[in-house]
């Protein structure tokens, strides 16, 4: 017998079904030369400095003296030194190494984390999200069942649109929440949320016995100081959240794969009994059980990124991905579009004009000016009459993409 929960998942992963079109519109269409602002992946080339780390990891592993087999559970010392003092200290933030997991991308503990938590718990998400955080908790039996809406009956919706600014509202007084996602800076709407707001949802987590799961996979976008880059900025939320870390986006590791998760000594959940149970000690459990670590290479790469030289090239990288987003707004609003996000973080989210659906817009584009976007609604309900581009392609294609849906 299968786990049933996995036949209630919808259809294909939403990135799937976009290939899946892309592939039959080229097979239909050979000449067609197909530029993409959909998938959120990067374009550029790794930072020097973290090439060179790699190949001089790749020596070390060739000599018999410094050869690494299996690393610690948590990850080498040299990495969750080098987090703690950059994106946390550096920050005025106290979290000690001990509280960094090095994982291999955020993808896998954003997904994972949910299997410490009893299966009776209530999630909240905000809508439109990044959908890995509910199909791991319908994988989980947590959600209920899937309505014509495209909505779970026994998950909480915290729509996002442009009514409340992309700001989400707390859960109702009658909604008993006890999971929290948040991403911010947002995937997908490229919003984000103020000190001011964040702290609403610390309170609320503390006042609530609610934990947020804060995923902070785009904090490197962020340009404007008064928008928090980790949710420990916050005081009391070192009691209730754990957030997400990925160097994906950071510095061009979607292939090379590493990220981390910060699970603070004092965020607990309740056993049956009632009693407090620490969720690091937890996680350590089942990362050890579950997960061999993630390659030295990789870790070593990462630890590169925290030098001088590496901070240099990477913020390089992310200017250059940023700029695509500025001229992105600006055309596209020259060319009357309603347009979100792309300030402070890679992401634009476009109002579908004319009272084109999601997916009537994506075919529209494709069609008529050969440019891949992501449908909104493949995010959620409220995503629905939005697309999603994002500013990971080289500047020329960039260029040429809007050059394209001008001529549309
Ligand atoms: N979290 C968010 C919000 C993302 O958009 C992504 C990737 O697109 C991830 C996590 C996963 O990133 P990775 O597994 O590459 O670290």
């Amino acid at each position: 017998m299968i786990n049933e929960n996995f036949l209630k998942l919808p259809g294909a992963y939403l990135f799937a079904e976009i290939a899946q079109k892309v592939k039959a519109f080229k097979e239909a269409t050979p000449d067609a030369n197909v530029i993409s602002l959909g998938i959120g992946d990067v374009t550029q080339p790794l930072a020097p400095a973290v090439v060179e780390a790699l190949h001089k990891a790749a020596d070390e592993l060739a000599s018999g003296a410094t050869f690494r087999g299996y690393g610690p559970e948590r990850g080498y010392d040299f990495l969750r030194e080098a987090i703690v003092e950059h994106d946390f200290k550096a920050r005025g933030i106290n979290i000690e190494p001990d509280e960094i997991f090095i994982n291999d991308g955020a993808k896998s503990d954003t997904g994972n984390f949910q299997e410490l938590l009893s299966e009776d718990v209530r999630i909240a998400v905000t809508d439109p999200i990044y959908p890995v955080y509910i199909d791991s908790n319908v994988m989980g039996g947590r959600t209920g069942k899937l309505g014509e809406d495209g909505r779970w009956s026994n998950v909480v919706y915290l729509p996002c649109c442009a009514a409340n600014d992309f700001v989400p509202e707390l859960p109702q007084p009658r909604e008993k929440v006890d999971v929290i996602y948040l991403c911010y800076p947002n995937n997908p709407t490229g919003t984000t949320l103020s000190r001011k707001e964040l702290q609403r949802w610390v309170q609320y987590a503390l006042e609530h016995d609610a934990l947020i799961f804060y995923d902070a996979a785009y904090e490197a976008y962020i340009q404007n100081d008064n928008i928090p880059h980790s949710i420990y900025e916050i005081l009391g939320a070192n009691r209730c959240a754990v957030e997400f870390h990925s160097f994906s986006k950071t510095a061009g590791f979607t292939g090379v794969r590493c990220g981390y998760t910060v699970v603070p000594r004092k965020v607990s959940a309740a056993s049956k009994k009632g009693e407090r149970i620490a969720l690091n000690p937890l996680w350590n459990r089942r990362q050890s059980t579950k997960f061999n670590g993630t390659s030295y290479l990789s870790q070593r790469a990462a630890e590169a990124i925290y030098t001088p030289e590496g901070k240099q090239q990477i913020q390089a990288t992310i200017h250059y991905y940023m700029e695509n987003a500025r001229l992105m707004r600006e055309t596209l609003t020259g060319m009357g579009f309603t347009v979100y996000g792309g300030t402070d973080a890679p992401y634009l989210w476009v109002r579908t004009p004319d009272g084109f659906s999601s997916w009537g817009f994506f075919e529209e584009m494709l069609h008529k000016a050969q440019v891949v976007c992501t449908p909104g609604v493949g995010f959620g309900p409220a995503g629905e009459g939005y697309v999603r581009l994002t500013a990971f392609g080289q500047h020329e294609a960039t260029a040429e993409a809007l050059e394209r849906i001008k001529n549309m």
